[in-house]
């Protein structure tokens, strides 16, 4: 069996590594699909697909995975009705969708696809946006990401280009 998990991944997080785990327990492939994949350089969306590509590929090198895993960005299409369709469409077939964004998860229900919900792994701190704001705010962001995408943040300029977007020199 196939699955899908979709996320922004604005960073990938140890909360997104710990479902990744998870869902592979379940299933035998998993497409990881980059949403938003259009956007970047903002203060909610600070990275580019292709670094976020990075930083998910090299974090589960980090903890040895056998399974396949495909890592596909995802643009936004501005109509919800039609964007299963647009995500069947740029992913391999899948049989089940893991997500807790509850549109998501309509979606995916309205179009027949059997949805999982996923358990939630320290919510308050594996949180994309709490994490953007320590690192606007100089406080240690590194400890709730893989080492490996600490390392990709680091290699792109990251923290400076958050700051900077942030009007923080
Ligand atoms: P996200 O990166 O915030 O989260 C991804 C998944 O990880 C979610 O299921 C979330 O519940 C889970 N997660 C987050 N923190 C966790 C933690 N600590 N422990 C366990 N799980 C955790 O991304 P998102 O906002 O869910 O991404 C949805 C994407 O789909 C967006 O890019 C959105 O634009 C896109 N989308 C687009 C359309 C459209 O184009 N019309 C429609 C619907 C969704």
């Amino acid at each position: 069996m196939r699955a899908l998990f979709v996320g922004r991944f604005q960073p990938y997080h140890l909360g997104h590594q710990y479902v990744v785990k998870c869902i592979l327990e379940e299933v035998d492939e998993l497409i990881i699909g980059i949403g938003s994949a259009q956007e970047s350089h903002t203060l909610e969306n600070p990275f580019t697909a292709g670094e976020r590509v990075l930083m998910i590929t090299r974090a589960l090198d980090e903890i040895e995975i056998k399974k396949k895993i495909y890592v596909i960005p995802l643009e936004d299409i501005y109509r919800n009705a039609l964007w299963v369709s647009h995500v069947c469409s740029m992913v391999p077939p899948f049989q089940v969708v893991y997500t807790n964004n509850p549109l998501v998860y309509r979606l995916f229900k309205e179009a027949g696809f059997e949805v999982r919900r996923t358990k939630m792994f320290n919510r308050s701190e594996y949180q994309g946006t709490e994490i953007r704001r320590k690192m606007i705010e100089g406080e240690d962001w590194e400890r709730y990401v893989p080492r490996a995408v600490a390392e990709v943040i680091k290699e792109i300029d990251g923290i400076s280009r958050i700051r900077e977007i942030a009007g923080k020199r």
